[in-house]
């Protein structure tokens, strides 16, 4: 089935004001959506980000403003045809007790009156497509699953209609920290292939910067702080609030958003481990260098041996073996981490395990300083 691709969102001057509250909860938001793209609002509890989320897909009605998605007017479509074009899903999943979990999935599918067999086809799809078995699953009710497995089925239920709006209202917010972590790993897998409009909430910058494509940083009655790519943000906070949320640290963050194909690849002195210590050696000595990296007869790496060491018969076992080795698609922080953790130089290795290139700690200093000037 041809997933569709997402659609822009336009809130002009949208505001919110609850009954009997003086100040209104939001005040005059105005921001355009890009569509297809992963848009984070991050800020503070109670500054308005869930009352924002919800009017646009009228779970709260705004007090005054204009909302349109993919160019129609919001506020004039029925509530039926809304539901069809935003997904939701919240914190703890809000899935229905006492429903199966494909009863859950297969819900707005079955207000949209689909007939039983393609909502059956489309659940099973859906559970696969957020990795859970439906023949293991289908049939369960949510107690019956972990929280993190619970926040599946919650994304499964909200794409299943298939809607090119995404709306996500903290919904890792209530599960551990790995488990969360490899949500957000998922969500960013299923991004990378259905490429819908996300708009997604969180009080958490690290999650922001990880998932968004861009960052608005809120403040109170969702006022726009900053609206932003998490590189230009992290480069360069609009103002000291910005800078407080952003918090400490925001060079190594600018890391988790660059990879090792990003930068440079370094190369070290390599010897197969069939090759004589001594000429190894000789070799190395030419070139001006003190380490080895020995590599097996496919390439991949296997021991650092400094030329102090090349006096046996023999490669095998000699210096110490290669720990953490990373890929291209490593982040920079993993890059660094192998670094620190190797104590030198990080072994790059292509698919299939071989020796690409290495990684040093000027390169990825030298990273740091010129995204800070690009984005000075
Ligand atoms: P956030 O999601 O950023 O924590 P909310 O949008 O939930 O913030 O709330 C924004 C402000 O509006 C808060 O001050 C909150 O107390 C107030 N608020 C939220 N819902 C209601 C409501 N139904 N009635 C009155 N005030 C509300
Ligand atoms: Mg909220």
């Amino acid at each position: 089935m041809a997933e569709r691709t997402g659609v822009g969102i336009e809130l002009a001057d949208v505001t919110k004001r609850y009954p009997g509250q003086a100040e209104p909860a939001v005040d005059g938001f105005t921001m355009t959506i890009n569509p297809g793209e992963t848009t984070v609002f991050v800020g503070p509890s109670g500054c308005g980000k869930t009352t924002t989320m919800r009017m646009i897909n009228r779970l709260i009605e705004p007090t005054s403003g204009r909302i349109t998605i993919g160019g129609d007017d919001a506020l004039s479509l029925n509530p039926d045809e809304l539901r069809r074009r935003i997904g939701y899903s919240i914190q703890q999943a809000g899935l229905f007790p006492h429903m199966t979990v494909a009863q859950n999935v297969g819900m707005v599918p079955g207000l949209l009156k689909w007939d039983r067999k393609r909502i059956a086809e489309r659940v099973e799809e859906m559970l696969s497509l957020v990795g859970l078995d439906p023949a293991e699953f289908a049939k369960r009710y949510p107690r019956q699953l972990s929280g993190g497995q619970q926040q599946r089925v919650g994304v499964a239920r909200a794409l299943a209609a298939d809607p090119p709006v995404l709306l996500m209202d903290e919904p890792f917010g209530a599960v551990d920290p790995i488990t969360r972590g490899n949500l957000q790993d998922e969500l960013l897998r299923l991004q990378a292939e259905l490429h819908k409009t996300i708009v997604f909430v969180t009080h958490d910058f690290d999650e922001a910067v990880k998932l968004g494509d861009r960052i608005a940083v809120l403040g109170d009655q969702s006022r726009i702080l900053q609206y932003d790519t998490p590189e230009a943000i992290l480069a360069n906070p609009a103002d000291d609030t910005v800078a407080g949320f952003v918090g400490a640290g925001a060079s190594l963050k600018q890391l988790t958003l660059l990879r090792v194909r990003d930068i440079e690849l370094g190369t070290a002195a390599t010897a197969t481990v069939g090759e004589s210590p001594a000429s190894v050696r000789e070799r190395i000595a030419a070139e001006g260098r003190r380490f080895v990296l020995v590599l097996d007869e496919r390439r991949r790496p296997l021991r650092w041996v400094h030329d102090r060491q090349l006096g046996g018969a023999s490669l095998d076992g000699a210096g110490k073996p290669v720990g953490d080795v990373v890929s291209t698609q490593s982040t920079l922080q993993d890059a660094l981490e192998a670094i620190l953790t190797e104590g030198g130089d990080a072994v790059v290795t292509g698919p299939r395990g071989e020796y690409a290139g290495t990684v040093q700690l000027d390169t990825v200093v030298a990273k740091i300083r010129e995204l800070r000037e690009e984005h000075a």
